[in-house]
């Protein structure tokens, strides 16, 4: 029987005939073959979102089940990629249909013609398995990508081939119980569907970013999930950008969900632009782009998560650290909320369908470190960052309320901070990472043994600050004993100092971890020389006179290459105190 639409509601429709259809799977619709995908079934009923444009589809108009569930294209190709919701290649798009993006186009997401340079690495005779390494394609000059066994085969090598192959063709052929199985470069995933793994590890280790803020303070795991909620011009974007550019990731996925009607635009002619630090080539050349411009229906914005967590999956098999960026998570639930209201469904809190934390949880529920499939012992991770605008700021909202049940990291951006220039605008007093108990160890083993407790002390005086401040407001700096006016001062060199970080300075826009610990120890240790000078009966004016202030403030310019002058920094602190006091006991 034929499927046949009974009812049409913008992005979505309702069709007949349809029980030969599961859930998720893709149907074409009306004659013109545009792409949907089930995500109801009642009886013979299925309710149905279309990817395209669905004006002027009527009642009656057939549907063609295809008996497949929305699926993404695995194989070399994918990175330097700009992809749409449902991953089609966005430029072909264009190309095929001019400004706006035309119904019904058939394009592959790879290019199934591109001829490949396959290098194996196993031999006739060996004897593999799902996830096992065949091979590897040099896919940019900057990404080695490994070709895999799919899911679920096993057997004896029979052939493999050496050179010169498009993703079609057939590269080796395992000989699985008697089965000849053809293997070749490229694999089909559904989207919906988390890729397999030998075992989750818990996080041991960060993701280092270069950003003071995030690494001393509020670090992620590789493998970890965060969220940076903050209202309008907070500084989301920039923040996503600086992990894309600087995370110590070997992958990155960036998922962009326009804000602005322009934003889209924007992110498609800036992002090909930035240059990777790590290797001075353009940053695409390890990217894999998904935009969800203005002009695309919601439906696709729905999907777009799903189908870029599935490619970072996939990278993540080959053994490799993956970055993953969604940006604006808030226009994502929207989607999901227009679909939901057509749907009739029982609207939960604001509108947003009940299911509103579950799916937000099979996007970063997907993250991890885990150990990857195969006979070789070897870990692979995903690190997904979600960016969450709420309306105004407020958090109390749907959206930031059932992301920070689930992110283990909290960068909260913030409006007055934004207002006053302070970025990245993360709020020291708000935000918060559940992996500083895993990760300090690391921080102490593998940068300096006296990490954890420069971070401590730098936490205590910012909230000191903030105690004192009440103070302050209330009945004046003078109130203030000497001590605690030191205190004041150094939270306030933490802060425009250290905290402070401009992402568009060409030194300033990445500290190293071992820059981060060298700042960090110079600032603490104006507070310790001060409060020694203070014991001495020094004024606490000179104490903040000091002419060494003045350093301390410009050493987030000091380069890489000359760690060494915070000695020289550190000595002249010193001498200055000695002055100080000597000057008093004369
Ligand atoms: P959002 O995505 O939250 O709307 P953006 O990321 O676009 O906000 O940031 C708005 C503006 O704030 C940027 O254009 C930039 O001028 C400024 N900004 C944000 N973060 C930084 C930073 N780390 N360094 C310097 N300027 C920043
Ligand atoms: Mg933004």
């Amino acid at each position: 029987m034929q499927g046949k639409i009974i009812k049409v509601a913008g992005p979505l429709i309702v069709a007949e005939n349809m029980a030969d259809c599961k859930m998720y799977d893709v149907v074409r619709v009306s004659d013109e073959r545009l792409i949907g995908e089930v995500i109801e079934l009642r009886g013979d009923k299925a309710s149905i979102q279309v990817y395209e444009e669905t004006s002027g589809l009527g009642v009656g108009e057939n549907v063609y089940s295809t008996g497949f569930p929305l699926s993404v294209e695995l194989a070399p190709g994918l990175i330097e990629s700009i992809f749409d919701g449902i991953q089609r290649p966005l430029n072909k798009l264009y190309e095929a249909s001019g400004d706006r993006i035309g119904r019904g186009i058939d394009i592959p997401s790879l290019d199934h013609s591109k001829i490949w340079e396959f290098e194996p690495i196993v031999k006739e005779g060996d004897v593999v398995e799902g996830g096992d390494v065949i091979g590897t394609v040099q896919e940019t000059e900057v990404v080695l990508h490994k070709i895999m066994v799919p899911y679920g085969v096993k057997g004896k090598v029979v052939s493999i081939k050496k050179g010169e192959y498009n993703i079609d063709d057939v590269i080796c052929v395992v000989d699985d119980n008697g089965v000849k199985k053809e293997i070749c470069m490229l694999q089909r995933w559904p989207v919906r569907k988390g890729r397999p793994y030998k075992s989750k590890l818990a996080p041991n280790r960060p993701m280092v970013t270069g950003q003071r803020v995030i690494d001393t303070l509020f670090p992620v795991a590789r493998g970890g999930v965060a969220a940076v909620p903050g209202p309008f011009g907070s500084g989301k974007t920039v923040v996503q950008h600086q992990l894309a550019k600087w995370a110590d990731a070997d992958i990155i996925v960036y998922i962009g969900c326009g804000e602005r009607g322009n934003e889209m635009t924007d992110v498609l002619n800036e992002f090909p632009e930035l240059v990777d630090p790590r290797t001075g080539k353009p940053l695409m050349k390890r990217t894999v782009l998904i935009a969800n411009t203005s002009d695309m229906p919601v439906a696709a914005r729905e999907a777009s998560i799903y189908t870029g967590i599935t490619i970072a999956e996939y990278f993540r098999d080959m053994g490799y650290n993956v970055a993953i960026m969604a940006d604006s998570t808030s226009r994502w639930a929207e989607a999901l909320r227009e679909m939901s209201g057509r749907l009739e469904e029982m609207p939960g809190e604001e509108g947003y369908p009940a299911y509103l934390s579950s799916r937000l949880a099979e996007f970063y529920e997907r993250a991890g470190i885990v150990k990857v499939l195969g006979k070789e012992d070897k870990e692979g991770s995903v690190t997904a960052i979600g960016a969450v605008s709420p309306p105004g700021g407020d958090l109390s909202e749907p959206v930031s309320q059932a992301t920070l049940r689930i992110v283990k990291v909290f960068w909260g951006l913030s409006a007055s901070l934004a207002y006053k220039r302070h970025f990245p605008a993360i709020d020291w007093l708000t935000s918060y990472s559940l992996y500083i108990d895993r990760l300090g160890e690391w921080f102490n083993d593998n940068v300096n043994g006296g990490w954890n407790a420069l971070r401590a002390k730098a936490i205590r005086i910012l909230q000191e600050e903030a105690e004192l401040d009440e103070i302050v407001r209330l009945v004046g700096i003078d109130a203030l004993s000497s001590e605690d006016r030191m205190v004041m001062e150094v939270a306030k060199s933490l802060r425009e100092d250290y905290l402070h970080q401009n992402a568009f300075h060409d030194v300033d826009t990445y500290a190293s971890l071992n820059k981060q610990y060298r700042m960090l120890k110079l600032i603490l240790m104006s507070y310790d020389e001060g409060l020694r000078a203070l014991e001495k009966d020094v004024d606490i004016e000179d104490v903040l006179e000091m002419k060494v202030r003045e350093k301390i403030g410009r050493s987030k310019y000091i380069e890489e290459a000359n760690i060494a002058s915070f000695d020289d920094i550190e000595k002249e602190l010193t001498a200055e105190v000695n002055e100080l006091i000597a000057k008093g006991e004369l």
